[in-house]
């Protein structure tokens, strides 16, 4: 599809398109709804094969950031930006391009928020901030950027309790095998939390250093990654890249949850009607992940880094046993529960917009 076949068939609220010449990068700001509030969501850089490619990102990331903040009751609307780079871009020229983005930003005066995503780092966003105010994760009194995936790892956590509460009538990890696909930054603080919470940790990753060094903090098992999928465990937990669940995969699985931080976890939504019909209880990867989008919104409301931040992110397990029993009442998966939740809470903000005068 061409740009603007793509812009043509989005039902978000805005596209925001432009070049940057110097680097040769496209920009896309996509704003989704805006019914909960300001879009807000990561920018993303990366190397497309096409610009079109880098819009379809955006897009559809923009639209997953609308569900996830009305699925975590947050009033903040849907949005994404991809930067998609020609090449990889260091030093002066990766600087250039922040900067002349942070002032894109700027001229959209709170319409966009955003934060780190997939190819951004801790030190990009230091520079962001120095051109613009609408960049969020910094800690309001040491200025310092903050890394969310500690809190996503912690409400990996208490949703994997929620769900094993659901299915094995105990939320407490003690004896259950749970098996981490990527020991990576959420993957290897949520492994330090199971085995803390007296769990049999599997890791598995494709870099075999980081799930031995994972697995020697614990005295845990590495597994290869090519029999990981059919290895028996309590949970699988997707830590590491999307569509591990796929039609080469889910009829593998030999664990009777999965629950992880990827995103887009599934290859296609069908996928989590295989899994149902597995007797595989699958939690929606948008909710239980969503600890990090959480702690920046909670940030910004006046919540201290660290301990105290870390203890709202019970707030994911609550919303993940929300979801499952919702679904379990309705006799429907997960997914299909945390659609409507998404639905309930968007018609509930429009109803409660003021009339127009
Ligand atoms: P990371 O890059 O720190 O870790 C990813 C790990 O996965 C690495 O150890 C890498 O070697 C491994 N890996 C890469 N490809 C793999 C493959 N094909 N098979 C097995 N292992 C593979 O990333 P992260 O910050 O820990 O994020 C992990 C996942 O969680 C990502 O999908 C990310 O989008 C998602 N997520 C992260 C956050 C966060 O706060 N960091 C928030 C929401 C979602």
């Amino acid at each position: 599809m061409s740009l603007t076949a793509l812009i043509e068939a989005w039902d978000g609220v805005a596209t925001i398109a432009s070049y940057d010449r110097p680097t040769g990068t496209w920009i896309f700001i996509c704003l989704h709804d805006t019914t909960l509030g300001p879009c807000t969501g990561g920018t993303r850089m990366k190397v497309y094969p096409a610009p079109e490619d880098g819009l379809l990102d955006a897009m559809r990331l923009a639209e997953g950031m609308t569900h996830k903040w009305a699925s975590i009751d947050q009033n903040f609307g849907g949005g994404k930006a991809v930067l998609a780079i020609p090449r990889a871009l260091e030093g002066a020229e990766r600087e250039g391009l922040l900067r002349r983005y942070a002032r894109r930003l700027d001229a959209l005066a709170g319409g966009f928020w955003t934060g780190e995503d997939l190819g951004t780092t801790t030190a990009d966003f230091r520079v962001l901030a120095e051109e613009t105010r609408w960049v969020h994760g910094f800690d309001p009194d040491s200025g310092e950027k903050l890394d969310p995936s500690p809190y996503t790892a912690q409400g990996v956590f208490r949703g994997i309790e929620a769900a094993l509460e659901r299915v094995f009538g105990s939320a407490s990890a003690a004896g259950r095998t749970v098996l981490i696909e990527g020991a990576g930054n959420v993957g290897g603080r949520l492994g330090d939390l199971l085995a803390g919470g007296g769990a049999e940790l599997l890791v598995t990753d494709l870099d075999p250093e980081r799930a031995r060094a994972l697995a020697q903090r614990h005295g845990a098992r590495v597994v290869p990654l090519e029999t990981a999928c059919e290895t028996a465990c309590d949970v699988y937990s997707p830590c590491a890249v999307g569509a591990t669940i796929n039609p080469a995969t889910s009829s593998r699985l030999a664990c009777r949850i999965v629950a992880g931080s990827a995103n887009n976890q599934l290859s296609v939504p069908e996928q989590a009607e295989v899994l149902r019909d597995r007797g595989i209880l699958y939690v929606p990867d948008y909710v239980i992940n969503s600890g990090g989008a959480l702690s920046f919104a909670l940030l910004s409301q006046g919540v201290a880094p660290g301990e105290p931040l870390l203890g709202e992110m019970d707030r994911v397990g609550r919303i993940v046993g929300e979801i499952l029993d919702e679904a379990a009442e309705a006799g429907e998966g997960p997914l299909e529960a945390a659609r409507r939740r998404v639905e309930r809470k968007l018609a509930n903000g429009k109803n409660s917009r003021p009339a127009r005068q």
